[in-house]
């Protein structure tokens, strides 16, 4: 039987891409789930499926961009199940724009999403989990995190940021509190996350690159990897790109 079995796993951004695959793949290994995203249509739809297949998940409305919904979305992943295994901090945006456009509305919610979310998230469970003195905290980051291009300059702060907090969060948690972190670095993947880049200038150079793109389940294999090994096992990062992705 898969490690995974009856582990509680909280999914921010499940609601497609990355996070849903990520949902299908750990329910297929008996994972019970709490969903959660802003689209309650796709939320639904999804624990449906999960359900009908005869996997187990809940999901709540939630915007990671407010600590409150975050600290309910945990609240209610405890009142449901008892404990949380696994935080995946997942949600993400990608708006790609040049500097110079002063996109500051979308700076603001990269930072927002991408940085303050994944810091709710983080203090939403880290309480719970240093009380069990066992969790696992997995934050998607992205070859942005590691390299960064004419145009993402933006984006690629904000995934800088959450391998720096990850690695901040390794070092004060594992060794007192047993408390394992993994990023997951993707290249291109598959997803809507190009959709809302509104710079028209820069979206046909994303569209190339996004031509050799992988599924998102090829993330969601590497994100179940990093659980199923043995507690005294830390997958600390995993890099995954497109074979034909050069950067
Ligand atoms: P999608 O756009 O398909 O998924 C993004 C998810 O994040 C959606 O479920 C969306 O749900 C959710 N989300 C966005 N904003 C919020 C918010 N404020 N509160 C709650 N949920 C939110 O893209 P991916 O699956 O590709 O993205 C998942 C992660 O992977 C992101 O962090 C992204 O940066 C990262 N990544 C993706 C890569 C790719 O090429 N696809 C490459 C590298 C990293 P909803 O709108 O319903 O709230």
């Amino acid at each position: 039987m898969s490690a995974i079995h009856n582990k509680v796993i909280m999914i921010t951004g499940a609601s497609s891409g990355i996070g849903e695959a990520a949902a299908k793949e750990l329910s297929s290994k008996g994972a019970k789930l709490v969903l959660a995203a802003r689209r309650e249509e796709r939320l639904k739809k999804l624990q449906k499926e999960i359900e009908q297949r005869g996997g187990k998940a809940i999901y709540q409305v939630t915007d990671v961009t407010s600590y409150d919904q975050m600290e309910e979305l945990a609240a209610k992943a405890l009142e449901e199940y008892g404990k949380i295994d696994v935080l995946i901090n997942n949600a993400g945006v990608m708006l790609h724009s040049f500097l110079y456009k002063k996109k500051i509305d979308e700076w603001n919610r990269m930072i927002d999403t991408n940085i303050k979310g994944v810091l709710y998230g983080i203090a939403a469970v880290l309480p719970v989990m240093r009380e069990r003195k066992e969790g696992h905290i997995i934050n998607v980051s992205s070859v942005a995190g590691h390299v960064v291009g004419a145009g993402s300059a933006v984006y690629a702060a904000t995934k800088f940021a959450v391998r720096a907090i990850s690695e901040g969060l390794r070092k004060e948690e594992s060794l007192s509190n047993n408390i394992r972190v993994t990023i997951i670095s993707p290249g291109a993947v598959n997803t809507e996350l190009t959709n809302w880049i509104t710079d028209l200038d820069l979206k046909p150079k994303i569209d190339e690159i996004y031509k050799n793109a992988i599924e998102a389940d090829s993330i969601a294999r590497a994100i179940v990897f990093a659980i199923e090994q043995p507690s005294d096992v830390a997958v600390n990062e995993i890099l995954i790109r497109p074979t034909h992705q050069e950067r």
